[in-house]
C-alpha cells in the first residue's frame, strides 16, 4: 500500500475545543466546520466536537448530513440562503440561514415557512464582502423583525484583519454602535478575534481554525496558543538517490547539487493536497529530524535532502506537517496559510483516525 497516511486525532480537536472554551467567556460556540471540517471529515469533526454549542457550514447539504449524523444543536448556514427553494428545509431541519441581501428577506417574505425560523443578520462593518450596508440597519432589522417565517434574529459581522495588527476596533466599534438600540443577540468572532479581543465575543463565538491546531497569527504558534494539531500527514521514503555535484533532480531540474548527496523520493505529492509552489527549502521531519523539500513538488511524489540524516532509507517515516512540524510554518515557507493546507487535503488521502 503507498505509505501516505493523514492522522486525525479525535482528542486534539476537543482539546481545542475546550481551548476555545476557555477564552469565550459565557458566550455559545458554534464550531465552524466548513470545508469537511478543514479537512478532517465531518463526521469526525462533529464527534469531537460534540460539546459545542452549536455547527457553522456552508450549504444545506452539509446541514443536512448533520442533522442524520444526529446533531441536535442550532446549525447556521453561513452563506445561505441561496435560493427560496432551501426555506422549507431550512425550517424543516431547524437550520439558521444567514441573510446578507434583501432578496433572501423577498424570499421569506413570500414563502414563508410553516414553522418560524432563527436567522442571523449579516452587516458588512468594512469587510466589504457579504452583508446589508450598516446604515441600512435600521430599516432592515426592522423589515426582518415583521417577516412571519422569522422567529429570532442574531445580528452578525465578520472580521477582514482579526489576525493582523489593524485588529477588529475599526469594525466592531461601528457594529456595536449601531446596532446597540435593538439589543439582540450578535455574533462576530472567528478564531483570531476569539483568541485576542474578548470584547467581540458577544451571545455566539464561530471559531474555525484554531480547532483544528493551527494559529491564525503570523507571529504567535500555535502551541503558544496552547493548541494540538489535530491532522498530521505522514508517508514515507520510497527511492534514494545519489546526486553527484551539479547534478538536478525533478522536474525542470529545479534543484541542483552542489557537492555529493543523498536525496529521498517521498510518496505524496500535489495530488495528495501537498502545495505544488513549495520551493527548495520547505521544511519536512524525516526520521523526526529537520530536513527540507528539493526542486519542484510532483504530482504523487517529492524530493527531499537526506544530508543530515545518514541512516534514512527507503521506508524511512517523513512528517509532512501536523506533530512536530506546525502546519503553520510548512504554510509560511510555502507562500499560503494553514486554511488552505489543510483544506487541499485529497480525497486518495487515506485516514487514520486517533485518540
Ligand atoms: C470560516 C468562517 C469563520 C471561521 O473562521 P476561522 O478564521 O477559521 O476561525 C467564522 N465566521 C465566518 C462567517 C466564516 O466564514
Amino acid at each position: 500500500m503507498r505509505p501516505i497516511q493523514a492522522r486525525i486525532s479525535i482528542g486534539a480537536m476537543a482539546h481545542n475545543l475546550r481551548v476555545a472554551r476557555s477564552h469565550a467567556g459565557g458566550a455559545r460556540i458554534f464550531a465552524v466546520v466548513k470545508a469537511n471540517a478543514y479537512g478532517h471529515g465531518l463526521s469526525r469533526a462533529r464527534r469531537a466536537l460534540a460539546a459545542a454549542d452549536g455547527f457553522a457550514v456552508l450549504t444545506l447539504e452539509e446541514a443536512a448530513n448533520l442533522r442524520l449524523m444526529g446533531v441536535d444543536q442550532p446549525i447556521v448556514l453561513l452563506e445561505g440562503l441561496f435560493g427560496a427553494d432551501e426555506i422549507a428545509t431550512c425550517s424543516e431541519l431547524d437550520l439558521w440561514p444567514v441573510l446578507h441581501h434583501a432578496a433572501q428577506l423577498d424570499w421569506l417574505q413570500q414563502q414563508p415557512p410553516a414553522r418560524p425560523i432563527q436567522v442571523f443578520l449579516k452587516f458588512d462593518s468594512g469587510m466589504h464582502r457579504l452583508g446589508f450596508p450598516l446604515v441600512e440597519h435600521a430599516a432592515i432589522v426592522a423589515r426582518t423583525k415583521s417577516l412571519a417565517g422569522v422567529a429570532g434574529i442574531t445580528l452578525m459581522t465578520h472580521f477582514a484583519q482579526a489576525d493582523e495588527p489593524a485588529g477588529v476596533d475599526w469594525q466592531l466599534q461601528p457594529f456595536l454602535h449601531e446596532l446597540a438600540g435593538h439589543d439582540l443577540p450578535w455574533s462576530s468572532a472567528n478564531s483570531a478575534a476569539l483568541l485576542r479581543y474578548p470584547e467581540t465575543r458577544g451571545t455566539w463565538v464561530r471559531p474555525g481554525l484554531m480547532l483544528y491546531g493551527a494559529s491564525p497569527f503570523a507571529d504567535v504558534t500555535a502551541a503558544e496558543l496552547g493548541l494540538r494539531p489535530a491532522m498530521t500527514l505522514q508517508s514515507e521514503v520510497i527511492g534514494v538517490q545519489r546526486l553527484q555535484a551539479g547534478e538536478g533532480v525533478g522536474y525542470g531540474q529545479l534543484f541542483r547539487a552542489d557537492r555529493p548527496m543523498r536525496v529521498g523520493i517521498v510518496a505524496c505529492g500535489y495530488a495528495d493536497g501537498y502545495p505544488r509552489h513549495a520551493l527548495t527549502g520547505t521544511p519536512v521531519l524525516v526520521d523526526g529530524r529537520a530536513s527540507r523539500t528539493l526542486g519542484r513538488v510532483s504530482m504523487d511524489m517529492l524530493c527531499v535532502d537526506l544530508s543530515d540524516c545518514p541512516a534514512a532509507g527507503v521506508g524511512s517515516p517523513v512528517v509532512l506537517w501536523g506533530e512536530g512540524l506546525p502546519v503553520d510554518t510548512v504554510a509560511s515557507a510555502a507562500g499560503t496559510s494553514s486554511y488552505e493546507l489543510l483544506c487541499a487535503l485529497a480525497a486518495r488521502v487515506p485516514v487514520a483516525e486517533t485518540n
